[in-house]
């Protein structure tokens, strides 16, 4: 890796005020920010009931959709803490461009409500919080992915970490790849299409509908790493080399087999006429998404087996959904698609 590392952008700037807002240089963050907030809502403001009789009654929901639902709370419900340490600790003191910090502060407020998303299921289910929030530890398939972006992100949580030449922006690089495009990116969608496919049967519908409320949330965490991703990128194109894309391409792979992994652990038989295989077939066709994103090449080539799982998803589309249904969002009335 050749040159010296760009000490007048995003990260690490010494001359950047974290203060002065105005006048803004990156504008797609203050746009994340706007959208973010034109998504505002909150947990309680959903209706659990009949979540609750279908969860008590024992001829509403299958086993395996029990068991499901279940692997999902556990998954999430530590996910979304993980996702919020990271950024708070790791990334918002590198990040050192005010708007961008104005932005990780929505986010972060933004994983408080998921985190409180859980608790709210657990406390209406009456689910066991030992049970649940132990599963990221006790179920193989779950701690697989957290331990993947945790190992991706260690030299980060070093005290002494700081971004002082491209090697440590390298690092830098690998832990906003791990939380903003692996994590948030890839790792919560098998289990969005599995709640969601729930939903579309009219099984769970109250945690159905927090699940689109995340979805969106997460589809503007992920649009503003991969800005930010492509940022850096740009401002430092050495940092960028064929072997670091190599790796971050082979990331991306291993990523997509413990998606399956949890898939097939989370919902071994299928869900409503839904094949396992066609919920990995979704991991992959976002995977895809991901790496086309951050300009790198497809690998899988899948098309989308879930269409209707794209009006929520597809960034392309985003801003004219936002723009077009803004009144709903404010409100957070029922949801419909
Ligand atoms: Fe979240
Ligand atoms: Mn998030």
């Amino acid at each position: 890796m050749e040159g010296r590392l760009n000490t007048s952008g995003i990260v690490s700037n010494s001359k950047t005020d974290p203060n002065k807002i105005l006048p803004m240089r990156y504008m797609w963050a203050r746009n994340h920010y706007k959208d973010g907030v034109a998504n505002n809502w909150t947990p309680e403001e959903v209706s659990m009931q009949k979540d609750v009789e279908q969860w008590k009654d024992s001829f509403s929901l299958t086993q395996d959709e029990r068991h499901m639902i279940l692997w999902n709370m556990g998954f999430f419900a530590t996910a979304e803490s993980l996702t919020a340490n990271n950024l708070v600790l790791a990334v918002y003191r590198h990040v050192t461009n005010p708007e961008c910090r104005q932005y990780l502060l929505r986010q972060a407020y933004e994983e408080a409500v998921h985190t409180d998303t859980f608790i709210y299921c657990c406390d209406s289910l009456g689910l066991n919080p030992d049970e649940i929030y132990n599963m990221y530890t006790t179920i193989p398939s779950i701690s697989a992915k957290d331990e993947f972006v945790i190992n991706l992100t260690k030299s980060i949580f070093d005290p002494n970490f700081e971004i002082k030449d491209l090697k440590t922006l390298q690092a830098f690089l690998h832990d906003l790849i791990g939380y903003y495009v692996i994590m948030e990116g890839i790792f919560f969608y098998a289990g969005f299409a599995m709640m969601l496919a729930l939903k579309r049967q009219n099984k769970m519908i109250g945690i159905g509908e927090q699940f689109e409320y995340i979805m969106r949330d997460e589809s503007i965490h992920l649009a503003f790493g991969c800005d930010l991703i492509n940022t850096i990128k740009k401002e430092n194109p050495s940092v960028w080399t064929p072997e670091f894309q190599a790796d971050v391409i082979e990331l991306i792979k291993k990523a997509v087999k413990l998606e399956a992994q949890y898939a097939f652990d989370a919902c071994p038989t299928g869900l409503l006429g839904i094949s396992t295989q066609q919920f990995v077939n979704y991991v992959e066709y976002i995977a895809d998404r991901r790496l086309e994103r951050i300009d790198l090449p497809k690998v899988y080539l899948q098309e989308n087996p879930f269409p209707w799982m794209s009006q929520a998803t597809d960034l392309s589309k985003e801003k004219n959904f936002f723009e077009s249904r803004v009144t709903e969002y404010r409100t957070a009335g029922s949801l419909e698609w």
